[in-house]
């Protein structure tokens, strides 16, 4: 092959990950490996109406060129979305994305130059690592405990990097550890951004997914400033297909994204909008999602008893309260990628969690999906995963 790739491009490799979760996607494998939500709860009949509305209402504009700012009343939607949860914006404060992802994206190339500093949670979300690392960022990572970030190293860190650029953190149901971080960890947070003169990027698709306990203001909330740069996704309350997602920050900061956007891909699927925004006038997606919140507490409660029936004692998990994730850590001695490639010979995908670390990574982790598979197929699954842990520990 002839190629003349960038060097950026020479460095990546095709990730473990995607080996795995290609493999998950065999129909008679169990999964636990991906961050899918349930299929079976997509809206399809009421989003069969919103679309044949959009069409007869909207015709041809419908299916045009659109704003790369994103359309009009779905902005006004998510900014609905956002006071509800005590994020005060206006209008143009609001881009929307196509997805998150391309929010975090995006935020690399508005605000990464090379060498630039970013701190993250230890572990964090693998595809936000993978773009600070295009950018050929300096990724420092933070550890956490059960209530996220530990602020002491956080303080540490920026003092280290007293040129960092921002604090990338997803506060609610962290992606992998199902973590969330304090009420009183976002203050200091937000304190701490303050004194060391540093941006937060907070990165809450899983705000809206809490089946138990009670929801957190976010960061974004306590900011006076315009430090806290928020984003958030329909991706887990409506349907990922659609990829869509939106940005709130300082007016000035999204025109420069929009800069970005446009010659991403101008605007995000101007079709897609409409037909969610036709969708929220038509139906209570509040509804939806307690629907969904009820399903994923169910399959979160049989998957979190399975860890205590069917794995070793020395296994720990801290139940979460919301998004998609239940981490499971293992004895030091077991490494949990020799697990999961004994665990696909079962049937069942699992994703190791060093994959998550950007740093000294943790191998004795596991990051398991629940939103995905059904109650049979969750105890079905987790008895074999127990199996192949009982086997490592004889061993
Ligand atoms: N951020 C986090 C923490 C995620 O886990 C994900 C994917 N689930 C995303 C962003 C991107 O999601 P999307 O592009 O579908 O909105």
């Amino acid at each position: 092959m002839i190629h003349k790739f960038t060097k950026r491009a020479n460095m990546m490799k095709p990730s473990d990950m995607r080996i795995i979760l290609t493999a998950a996607e065999q129909p008679d494998l169990i999964s636990f490996a991906g961050g899918l939500p349930a299929p079976e709860l997509f809206p399809i009949e009421a989003l069969k109406k919103a679309s044949e509305a959009v069409l007869t209402e909207d015709g041809p504009v419908s299916l045009q060129y659109s704003p790369t700012e994103g359309y009009s009343p779905l902005r006004r939607k998510t900014l609905e979305r956002m006071e509800a949860i005590g994020i005060q914006a206006n209008l143009n404060q609001v881009m929307i994305t196509s997805g998150s992802q391309q929010a975090i994206d995006l935020t690399g190339r508005l605000l990464l130059d090379e060498g630039d500093t970013v701190i993250c949670e230890s572990p964090t979300y693998l595809a936000a690592l993978n773009v600070f690392n295009i950018c050929n960022a300096n990724i420092v990572d933070v550890e956490m405990d059960e209530n996220g970030m530990l602020m002491e190293a956080l303080e540490q860190q920026l003092q280290e990097n007293p040129d960092a650029k921002f604090i990338y953190t997803i506060p609610d149901f962290q992606n992998p550890t199902g973590r969330t971080l304090s009420l009183e960890r976002r203050k200091r947070m937000l304190e701490l951004a303050q004194q060391y003169d540093v941006l937060i990027l907070e990165d809450n698709p899983y705000g809206a997914i809490r089946f138990s306990g009670t929801q957190i203001p976010p960061i974004k909330h306590f900011d006076t400033e315009g430090r806290v740069i928020y984003m958030s996704s329909f991706s887990k309350i409506f349907a990922p297909g659609l990829r869509l997602g939106w940005i709130c920050a300082d007016e000035l900061i999204i025109e420069k994204y929009m800069a970005f956007k446009e010659s991403a891909d101008m605007h995000s699927d101007g079709f897609a909008q409409r037909i969610t925004s036709k969708y929220m006038e038509q139906n209570d997606i509040d509804a939806h999602i307690e629907k969904i919140n009820a399903t994923y507490h169910d399959r979160c409660h049989v998957m979190y008893e399975c860890v205590n029936q069917y794995f070793p004692e020395a296994v720990s998990c801290v139940k979460p309260e919301g998004g998609l994730f239940v981490w499971v850590e293992l004895p030091d001695t077991i490494n949990a990628r020799k697990i999961s490639i004994s665990c696909l010979e079962k049937g069942v995908a699992v994703l190791p969690g060093d994959a998550f670390f950007a740093t000294d990574s943790q191998s004795n982790a596991l990051r398991l999906n629940f939103s995905n598979a059904s109650e049979d197929r969750i105890i079905e699954g987790m008895k074999r995963i127990g199996e192949v842990l009982h086997q490592e520990i004889r061993t």
